[in-house]
């Protein structure tokens, strides 16, 4: 293309101005006049110049484009190319994976024709099995039914542990809740009512909880654990000493020490209580105590001598009678004397009862005059009020701690004690209900002794309730 072709050229002309176009056609007018002078000859060819220079310009920049198209195109053309012999490679390794896996159906289905033909031989010679190859067959079907009897209780146990597990995480994040809420808090209501909440323990290992769990206090000791898994008596050495630890660990908290409740439903094969027809109604708790005084001073001595370490209350289980109290302090006062003369140092802490006969309930005016405290063990007071023995399962339902008999007796046992200016308690299952937490608060229980793990339960219903009505 020559430079006049160029300026004729459309293509080239499509991004210039109407005023371009017209210079160009004067340029070429220009040439084919001759009645010009030779300076506005000059001039023109000089203007002819430029345009010509501009157009040459705006060719190059053209052809520069073409050839970058050119090149975008080169370029995707290899790409296709390159993508046509990779999916050509993926079909043939298609093609490939087809065939082999179309012999191996033709061979599964060959064996699985052979074992069809064997089972059908060995269904068919059943019929003619020896005695001791039917044995071994039933052998054969026994063996898989328990295993596949274990894998199902496997699976039943891991299910199960796997639901505990749960359980368990769940209970420690309410616990962790309930801590970071009511650690430290007071045992108050909002209208400014306030209860002691302890905690019941059956061993020294069971402190840790107490603490854990920001007790105010042991409502109630259970030293039968002293007593239990052994072969013979505790020595009073061995029972000072766990005494005194337990005191010392409450750091002047109140420890109230329960003596011995042996009896009843806790056996133990060397006190040879020997077999009875209703040993609920039998040689058990205080009776024991009455009878074998030697055991009774033993642990007595020890109580004592572990009050000096600490805040120590004693109570005694299973009274019925103003005479067993009396009979408790003419043997208190044996102790004391014996101590005093061996110089053993000692103190006679605060002495309370449990009420769980329905027998204490009735005199408790008369006992409230007698005792510091009382602790009411609704546990043994709803099964000799409702004669139900607690250890009978099939008596379950009718076992009912909330029966009108049983909350009137705990409204009367808390009415005498105050009347004397006493304090009572509850340590029984029932202390630990939530649903009558408030009842006993308005009827004025003083204290509540609970499983641990119940202390910070109790104390937020405390404070979201209101004691008087
Ligand atoms: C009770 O009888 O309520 C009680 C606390 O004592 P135990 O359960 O040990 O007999
Ligand atoms: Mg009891």
């Amino acid at each position: 293309m020559n430079l006049m072709e160029i300026g004729k050229n459309p293509e080239l002309h499509s991004t210039e101005t109407a005023e371009q176009t017209k210079n160009s056609e004067t340029i070429t007018e220009s040439l084919t006049q001759p009645s010009q002078t030779p300076e506005e000859s000059l001039i023109k060819l000089k203007v002819e110049r430029d345009i010509l220079v501009q157009s040459f310009e705006r060719a190059k920049e053209f052809m520069r484009t073409q050839k970058k198209q050119i090149q975008t195109l080169e370029e995707e053309k290899l790409k296709i190319l390159s993508d046509r012999q990779r999916l050509r490679e993926e079909v043939r390794k298609s093609t490939v994976e087809i065939q082999r896996l179309t012999i191996e159906l033709s061979e599964t289905q060959k064996l699985n024709q052979s074992l069809q033909k064997n089972n059908d031989d060995l269904r068919n010679r059943n019929g003619l099995k020896s005695r001791s190859e039917q044995e071994q067959l039933e052998e054969e079907i026994k063996d898989v039914r328990d295993r596949n009897s274990k894998l199902q209780i496997q699976v039943n146990q891991s299910s199960v542990e796997a639901f505990e597990q749960a359980q368990r995480k769940q209970e420690e994040a309410e616990k962790q809740k309930l801590l970071e809420e009511l650690k430290g808090k007071e045992n108050i209501t909002p209208d400014g009512r306030k209860i002691n909440i302890y905690a019941n323990i059956g061993s020294v290992g069971d402190l840790g909880y107490v603490m854990e769990n920001d007790a105010g206090g042991i409502g109630l000791f259970r030293s039968e654990f002293l007593y239990l898994g052994r072969n013979d008596f505790p020595t009073e050495e061995e029972q000072f000493q766990a005494y005194k630890q337990a005191v010392q660990t409450m750091a002047g908290k109140k420890v109230i020490i329960r003596t011995l409740d042996i009896g009843a439903d806790k056996q133990v094969e060397y006190f040879n209580l020997g077999k009875e027809e209703n040993p609920a109604l039998g040689y058990r708790a205080i009776r024991i105590c009455l009878k074998q005084p030697e055991i009774f001073k033993a642990q007595l001595r020890a109580l004592f001598r572990a009050a000096v370490y600490g805040n120590l209350s004693v109570m005694y289980p299973m009274i019925t009678s103003t005479e067993e109290v009396e009979k408790i302090y003419a043997i208190v006062a044996e102790v004391e004397e014996e101590l005093k003369k061996q110089e053993v140092q000692y103190k006679i802490p605060e002495q309370g009862i449990m009420i769980e006969t329905p027998a204490a309930v009735m005199i408790s005016d008369r006992l409230a005059e007698m005792v510091d405290f009382f602790s009411i063990g609704t546990n043994d007071l709803t099964q000799y009020t409702l004669a139900i023995d607690r250890q009978n399962e099939q008596l379950d339902d009718f076992y009912n701690p909330h029966h009108e008999a049983v909350l009137r007796m705990i409204r009367m046992v808390v009415e005498n004690a105050h009347k004397c200016g006493k304090w009572a308690g509850i340590c029984g299952e029932l202390g630990a209900d939530l649903t009558l937490t408030e009842q006993f608060v308005r009827m004025g229980v003083d204290e509540l002794s609970v499983a641990p793990s119940m202390i910070l339960k109790l104390r937020k219903v405390v404070r979201e309730m209101k004691a008087e009505e």
